[in-house]
Protein backbone atom coordinates (compact mmCIF):
# COMPACT_ATOMS: atom_id res chain seq x y z
CA UNK A 1 0.00 0.00 0.00
CA UNK A 2 1.08 3.57 -1.05
CA UNK A 3 0.55 6.71 1.24
CA UNK A 4 -2.41 7.83 -1.31
CA UNK A 5 -5.24 7.94 1.28
CA UNK A 6 -7.19 5.07 0.88
CA UNK A 7 -10.89 4.55 -0.39
CA UNK A 8 -13.71 1.80 0.80
CA UNK A 9 -16.89 1.68 -1.01
CA UNK A 10 -19.38 -1.87 -2.25
CA UNK A 11 -22.36 -2.84 -3.60
CA UNK A 12 -24.60 -5.40 -2.73
CA UNK A 13 -24.73 -8.01 -5.37
CA UNK A 14 -27.99 -8.16 -7.24
CA UNK A 15 -26.78 -9.16 -10.20
CA UNK A 16 -26.44 -7.77 -13.30
CA UNK A 17 -25.87 -3.69 -12.85
CA UNK A 18 -27.85 -1.35 -15.15
CA UNK A 19 -27.12 2.20 -16.51
CA UNK A 20 -28.35 3.91 -13.05
CA UNK A 21 -25.02 2.14 -11.66
CA UNK A 22 -22.33 3.54 -14.81
CA UNK A 23 -21.97 6.86 -13.05
CA UNK A 24 -20.61 5.41 -9.69
CA UNK A 25 -18.49 2.81 -11.55
CA UNK A 26 -17.22 5.48 -14.15
CA UNK A 27 -16.17 7.44 -10.62
CA UNK A 28 -14.40 4.41 -8.90
CA UNK A 29 -12.62 3.73 -12.22
CA UNK A 30 -10.76 7.30 -11.68
CA UNK A 31 -10.11 7.11 -8.09
CA UNK A 32 -8.26 4.12 -8.73
CA UNK A 33 -4.96 5.98 -9.35
CA UNK A 34 -5.87 8.53 -6.82
CA UNK A 35 -6.69 5.84 -4.06
CA UNK A 36 -5.65 2.51 -2.50
CA UNK A 37 -8.98 1.42 -3.08
CA UNK A 38 -11.04 -1.29 -1.32
CA UNK A 39 -13.85 -2.62 -3.49
CA UNK A 40 -15.88 -4.74 -1.64
CA UNK A 41 -18.98 -7.29 -2.61
CA UNK A 42 -21.36 -5.95 -0.05
CA UNK A 43 -22.81 -10.12 0.83
CA UNK A 44 -23.57 -9.70 3.90
CA UNK A 45 -25.31 -6.07 3.79
CA UNK A 46 -27.30 -8.39 0.70
CA UNK A 47 -28.63 -10.45 3.58
CA UNK A 48 -30.04 -7.55 5.83
CA UNK A 49 -32.87 -7.13 3.43
CA UNK A 50 -32.93 -10.21 1.50
CA UNK A 51 -31.79 -13.27 3.40
CA UNK A 52 -34.79 -15.18 1.61
CA UNK A 53 -32.67 -14.90 -1.93
CA UNK A 54 -29.26 -15.93 -0.22
CA UNK A 55 -28.43 -18.73 -2.83
CA UNK A 56 -28.88 -16.16 -5.39
CA UNK A 57 -25.97 -14.49 -3.78
CA UNK A 58 -22.70 -16.15 -5.58
CA UNK A 59 -24.45 -15.94 -9.08
CA UNK A 60 -25.61 -13.01 -8.26
CA UNK A 61 -21.43 -11.72 -7.55
CA UNK A 62 -20.07 -13.33 -11.11
CA UNK A 63 -22.38 -11.34 -12.42
CA UNK A 64 -22.25 -8.24 -10.92
CA UNK A 65 -18.35 -8.63 -10.79
CA UNK A 66 -17.88 -8.70 -14.68
CA UNK A 67 -19.74 -5.56 -15.19
CA UNK A 68 -17.25 -4.12 -12.43
CA UNK A 69 -14.29 -5.59 -14.83
CA UNK A 70 -15.81 -5.00 -17.92
CA UNK A 71 -16.32 -1.04 -16.79
CA UNK A 72 -12.78 -0.65 -15.79
CA UNK A 73 -12.07 -1.50 -12.34
CA UNK A 74 -8.42 -2.91 -12.32
CA UNK A 75 -7.32 -6.17 -10.38
CA UNK A 76 -4.07 -4.71 -10.15
CA UNK A 77 -4.54 -1.40 -9.23
CA UNK A 78 -7.81 -2.42 -6.29
CA UNK A 79 -8.72 -5.13 -3.81
CA UNK A 80 -11.67 -6.32 -4.99
CA UNK A 81 -13.40 -8.67 -2.35
CA UNK A 82 -16.29 -10.07 -0.85
CA UNK A 83 -16.79 -8.85 2.37
CA UNK A 84 -17.59 -12.59 4.01
CA UNK A 85 -14.54 -13.72 3.24
CA UNK A 86 -12.57 -10.91 5.08
CA UNK A 87 -14.33 -12.23 8.68
CA UNK A 88 -12.94 -9.03 10.61
CA UNK A 89 -15.92 -7.45 8.99
CA UNK A 90 -18.22 -9.35 11.36
CA UNK A 91 -15.81 -9.38 14.20
CA UNK A 92 -15.09 -5.29 14.36
CA UNK A 93 -18.80 -5.01 13.78
CA UNK A 94 -19.55 -6.95 16.48
CA UNK A 95 -17.03 -5.22 18.66
CA UNK A 96 -18.33 -1.95 17.47
CA UNK A 97 -21.61 -2.86 18.86
CA UNK A 98 -20.86 -3.42 22.20
CA UNK A 99 -20.13 0.07 22.54
CA UNK A 100 -23.01 1.88 19.97
CA UNK A 101 -25.63 3.54 21.72
CA UNK A 102 -28.56 1.79 20.48
CA UNK A 103 -30.38 5.52 19.62
CA UNK A 104 -27.46 6.18 17.44
CA UNK A 105 -28.82 3.61 14.72
CA UNK A 106 -32.82 3.91 15.56
CA UNK A 107 -32.10 7.49 14.25
CA UNK A 108 -30.55 6.74 10.65
CA UNK A 109 -32.75 8.28 8.44
CA UNK A 110 -32.97 5.26 6.36
CA UNK A 111 -34.31 3.11 9.37
CA UNK A 112 -37.87 3.52 9.43
CA UNK A 113 -38.13 4.75 6.36
CA UNK A 114 -37.05 1.67 4.40
CA UNK A 115 -38.70 -0.50 6.90
CA UNK A 116 -41.79 1.25 5.91
CA UNK A 117 -41.28 1.11 2.18
CA UNK A 118 -39.91 -2.83 2.36
CA UNK A 119 -43.07 -3.57 4.31
CA UNK A 120 -45.70 -2.18 1.84
CA UNK A 121 -44.00 -4.59 -1.13
CA UNK A 122 -44.05 -8.01 1.81
CA UNK A 123 -40.80 -8.00 3.52
CA UNK A 124 -40.61 -8.04 6.99
CA UNK A 125 -37.26 -6.74 8.00
CA UNK A 126 -38.06 -6.47 11.77
CA UNK A 127 -34.49 -7.79 12.74
CA UNK A 128 -31.44 -7.29 14.66
CA UNK A 129 -29.02 -7.38 11.57
CA UNK A 130 -31.33 -4.85 9.81
CA UNK A 131 -31.25 -2.46 12.51
CA UNK A 132 -27.26 -2.31 12.68
CA UNK A 133 -26.35 -2.51 9.22
CA UNK A 134 -25.20 1.36 8.94
CA UNK A 135 -23.07 -0.01 12.15
CA UNK A 136 -21.76 -2.82 9.87
CA UNK A 137 -21.23 -0.29 6.94
CA UNK A 138 -19.50 2.22 9.63
CA UNK A 139 -16.73 -1.37 10.25
CA UNK A 140 -16.86 -1.74 6.56
CA UNK A 141 -14.83 1.21 6.45
CA UNK A 142 -12.96 1.63 9.54
CA UNK A 143 -11.36 -1.68 9.42
CA UNK A 144 -9.49 0.02 6.38
CA UNK A 145 -8.86 3.12 8.21
CA UNK A 146 -10.60 4.57 4.55
CA UNK A 147 -10.22 8.35 5.60
CA UNK A 148 -12.54 8.47 2.22
CA UNK A 149 -15.67 7.30 0.73
CA UNK A 150 -18.12 8.09 -1.76
CA UNK A 151 -21.62 8.22 -1.60
CA UNK A 152 -24.93 9.77 -3.02
CA UNK A 153 -25.99 12.42 -0.82
CA UNK A 154 -28.51 10.20 1.08
CA UNK A 155 -26.00 8.68 2.44
CA UNK A 156 -24.44 10.91 4.08
CA UNK A 157 -25.32 9.55 7.57
CA UNK A 158 -24.07 6.70 7.27
CA UNK A 159 -20.63 8.71 7.12
CA UNK A 160 -21.60 10.82 9.85
CA UNK A 161 -22.83 7.72 12.14
CA UNK A 162 -19.31 5.77 11.13
CA UNK A 163 -17.39 9.39 12.53
CA UNK A 164 -19.32 9.35 15.66
CA UNK A 165 -18.18 5.56 16.00
CA UNK A 166 -15.09 6.49 15.15
CA UNK A 167 -14.78 9.62 17.89
CA UNK A 168 -16.25 7.16 20.64
CA UNK A 169 -14.13 4.00 20.33
CA UNK A 170 -10.89 6.62 20.46
CA UNK A 171 -11.80 7.97 23.29
CA UNK A 172 -13.01 4.89 25.09
CA UNK A 173 -9.63 3.01 24.44
CA UNK A 174 -6.98 4.23 22.02
CA UNK A 175 -6.87 5.88 19.15
CA UNK A 176 -7.32 3.69 16.15
CA UNK A 177 -9.37 5.13 13.76
CA UNK A 178 -8.93 7.82 11.50
CA UNK A 179 -12.91 10.02 10.69
CA UNK A 180 -13.27 9.21 7.45
CA UNK A 181 -15.21 11.97 4.85
CA UNK A 182 -17.73 11.43 2.43
CA UNK A 183 -17.13 12.69 -1.15
CA UNK A 184 -20.07 13.01 -2.75
CA UNK A 185 -19.68 13.85 -6.38
CA UNK A 186 -21.91 16.58 -7.31
CA UNK A 187 -22.28 16.76 -10.78
CA UNK A 188 -22.86 13.04 -11.71
CA UNK A 189 -26.23 13.22 -13.32
CA UNK A 190 -28.50 11.04 -12.05
CA UNK A 191 -30.21 8.86 -14.88
CA UNK A 192 -33.67 7.94 -14.76
CA UNK A 193 -35.95 4.72 -15.19
CA UNK A 194 -37.41 4.60 -19.19
CA UNK A 195 -40.86 5.85 -16.77
CA UNK A 196 -39.08 8.39 -15.74
CA UNK A 197 -39.00 7.07 -12.43
CA UNK A 198 -35.74 6.16 -10.15
CA UNK A 199 -33.91 3.48 -12.42
CA UNK A 200 -34.24 0.66 -10.56
CA UNK A 201 -34.42 -3.88 -10.85
CA UNK A 202 -37.82 -3.46 -8.94
CA UNK A 203 -39.21 -1.29 -10.72
CA UNK A 204 -38.04 -3.37 -14.01
CA UNK A 205 -37.53 0.28 -15.59
CA UNK A 206 -33.81 -0.26 -16.47
CA UNK A 207 -31.50 -1.16 -18.74
CA UNK A 208 -28.01 -3.00 -18.46
CA UNK A 209 -25.01 -2.23 -18.97
CA UNK A 210 -23.87 -3.68 -21.75
CA UNK A 211 -27.29 -4.58 -22.81
CA UNK A 212 -27.58 -5.84 -26.42
CA UNK A 213 -29.04 -4.11 -29.11
CA UNK A 214 -32.60 -5.95 -28.72
CA UNK A 215 -32.50 -4.72 -24.87
CA UNK A 216 -31.48 -1.22 -25.97
CA UNK A 217 -34.22 -1.05 -28.97
CA UNK A 218 -36.85 -2.04 -26.35
CA UNK A 219 -36.30 0.04 -23.74
CA UNK A 220 -35.69 3.00 -25.49
CA UNK A 221 -39.14 2.33 -27.59
CA UNK A 222 -40.45 2.48 -23.79
CA UNK A 223 -39.47 5.21 -22.70
CA UNK A 224 -42.00 8.55 -21.69
CA UNK A 225 -41.89 11.36 -24.00
CA UNK A 226 -43.92 14.73 -24.34
CA UNK A 227 -46.93 13.31 -23.92
CA UNK A 228 -48.90 16.58 -25.08
CA UNK A 229 -46.94 15.79 -28.21
CA UNK A 230 -48.97 14.28 -30.85
CA UNK A 231 -47.64 14.67 -34.51
CA UNK A 232 -44.36 15.14 -35.45
CA UNK A 233 -44.69 18.83 -36.22
CA UNK A 234 -45.84 19.73 -32.51
CA UNK A 235 -43.23 21.60 -30.43
CA UNK A 236 -42.33 19.44 -27.83
CA UNK A 237 -40.92 20.37 -24.32
CA UNK A 238 -37.53 18.14 -24.04
CA UNK A 239 -37.79 19.23 -20.28
CA UNK A 240 -40.53 16.75 -19.31
CA UNK A 241 -39.42 13.64 -21.43
CA UNK A 242 -37.27 10.86 -20.44
CA UNK A 243 -35.63 10.91 -23.63
CA UNK A 244 -34.27 13.73 -23.26
CA UNK A 245 -32.70 13.13 -19.88
CA UNK A 246 -30.53 10.57 -21.25
CA UNK A 247 -29.89 12.68 -24.57
CA UNK A 248 -28.46 15.05 -21.84
CA UNK A 249 -26.18 11.99 -20.74
CA UNK A 250 -24.71 10.23 -23.85
CA UNK A 251 -25.74 13.21 -26.58
CA UNK A 252 -23.91 16.15 -24.80
CA UNK A 253 -22.78 17.56 -27.61
CA UNK A 254 -25.87 17.28 -29.68
CA UNK A 255 -27.63 18.46 -26.92
CA UNK A 256 -28.53 21.55 -28.27
CA UNK A 257 -30.04 20.83 -31.61
CA UNK A 258 -31.63 17.79 -30.42
CA UNK A 259 -34.03 20.56 -27.95
CA UNK A 260 -34.07 22.91 -31.16
CA UNK A 261 -35.28 20.21 -33.35
CA UNK A 262 -38.03 19.12 -30.74
CA UNK A 263 -39.38 22.64 -29.72
CA UNK A 264 -39.67 23.27 -33.10
CA UNK A 265 -41.64 20.29 -34.25
CA UNK A 266 -38.73 19.54 -36.57
CA UNK A 267 -38.02 15.92 -35.27
CA UNK A 268 -40.22 13.39 -34.42
CA UNK A 269 -39.94 11.24 -31.17
CA UNK A 270 -39.39 8.12 -33.66
CA UNK A 271 -35.98 9.43 -35.21
CA UNK A 272 -35.06 11.13 -31.71
CA UNK A 273 -35.33 7.91 -30.05
CA UNK A 274 -33.54 6.08 -33.21
CA UNK A 275 -30.72 8.45 -32.56
CA UNK A 276 -30.61 7.47 -28.43
CA UNK A 277 -30.85 4.20 -29.23
CA UNK A 278 -27.78 4.27 -31.48
CA UNK A 279 -25.78 6.01 -29.45
CA UNK A 280 -26.42 3.76 -26.43
CA UNK A 281 -25.73 0.60 -28.89
CA UNK A 282 -22.38 2.55 -29.73
CA UNK A 283 -21.43 3.05 -25.80
CA UNK A 284 -22.44 -0.51 -25.00
CA UNK A 285 -20.73 -2.78 -27.50
CA UNK A 286 -17.17 -2.30 -26.15
CA UNK A 287 -18.43 -3.12 -22.78
CA UNK A 288 -20.50 -6.14 -23.55
CA UNK A 289 -17.75 -7.98 -25.75
CA UNK A 290 -15.47 -7.31 -22.42
CA UNK A 291 -18.17 -8.59 -20.50
CA UNK A 292 -18.56 -11.71 -22.13
CA UNK A 293 -15.67 -12.54 -22.26
CA UNK A 294 -15.26 -12.26 -18.20
CA UNK A 295 -17.82 -14.06 -17.93
CA UNK A 296 -16.93 -16.74 -20.02
CA UNK A 297 -13.68 -17.89 -17.72
CA UNK A 298 -15.89 -17.84 -14.30
CA UNK A 299 -12.10 -18.68 -13.17
CA UNK A 300 -10.74 -15.59 -13.63
CA UNK A 301 -13.25 -13.70 -11.73
CA UNK A 302 -12.75 -16.02 -8.90
CA UNK A 303 -9.09 -15.52 -8.96
CA UNK A 304 -9.06 -11.83 -8.87
CA UNK A 305 -11.88 -12.26 -5.99
CA UNK A 306 -9.35 -14.33 -4.07
CA UNK A 307 -6.28 -12.23 -4.61
CA UNK A 308 -8.41 -9.08 -3.51
CA UNK A 309 -9.42 -11.03 0.13
CA UNK A 310 -6.08 -11.67 0.71
CA UNK A 311 -5.22 -8.35 0.24
CA UNK A 312 -8.07 -7.21 1.78
CA UNK A 313 -7.46 -9.56 4.85
CA UNK A 314 -3.90 -8.38 5.36
CA UNK A 315 -5.00 -4.85 6.18
CA UNK A 316 -7.91 -5.37 8.10
CA UNK A 317 -5.56 -8.29 10.21
CA UNK A 318 -3.74 -5.27 11.52
CA UNK A 319 -6.44 -3.43 12.34
CA UNK A 320 -7.85 -6.00 14.44
CA UNK A 321 -4.93 -6.48 16.32
CA UNK A 322 -5.08 -2.67 16.85
CA UNK A 323 -8.56 -3.04 17.89
CA UNK A 324 -7.62 -5.99 20.22
CA UNK A 325 -4.89 -4.42 21.86
CA UNK A 326 -6.86 -1.38 22.79
CA UNK A 327 -9.71 -3.35 23.73
CA UNK A 328 -8.44 -6.12 26.21
CA UNK A 329 -4.87 -4.72 26.44
CA UNK A 330 -1.67 -6.41 25.31
S1 LIG B 1 -38.50 14.84 -29.96
FE1 LIG B 1 -37.11 13.78 -28.58
S2 LIG B 1 -36.85 15.19 -26.85
FE2 LIG B 1 -38.68 15.85 -27.97
S3 LIG B 1 -40.39 14.86 -26.93
FE3 LIG B 1 -39.78 13.56 -28.68
S4 LIG B 1 -38.33 12.09 -27.80
FE4 LIG B 1 -38.52 13.78 -26.37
Amino acid sequence: MTNKGTILSGMRPTGRLHLGHQSVLDNWVDLQDQYNCFFMVADLHALTTGWEEARDINRNTLEMVADWLASGLDPEKSAIFRQSNVLQHAELHLMLSMVTPLSWLERVPTYKDQIQKLGEMGKDINTYGFLGYPLLMAADILLYKANAVPVGEDQLPHIELTREVARRFNHLFKPVFPEPQGIVKKEVAVLPGIDGAKMSKSYHNYISIGADPEEIQKNVNLMVTDPARIRKTDPGNPEVCVVHKFHRIYNRELLESIEEACRGGRTGCVACKKQLAGSLEKQAVAVRARRQEILSKPSYIEEVLRAGEAKARQVAGRTMQEVREAVFGS
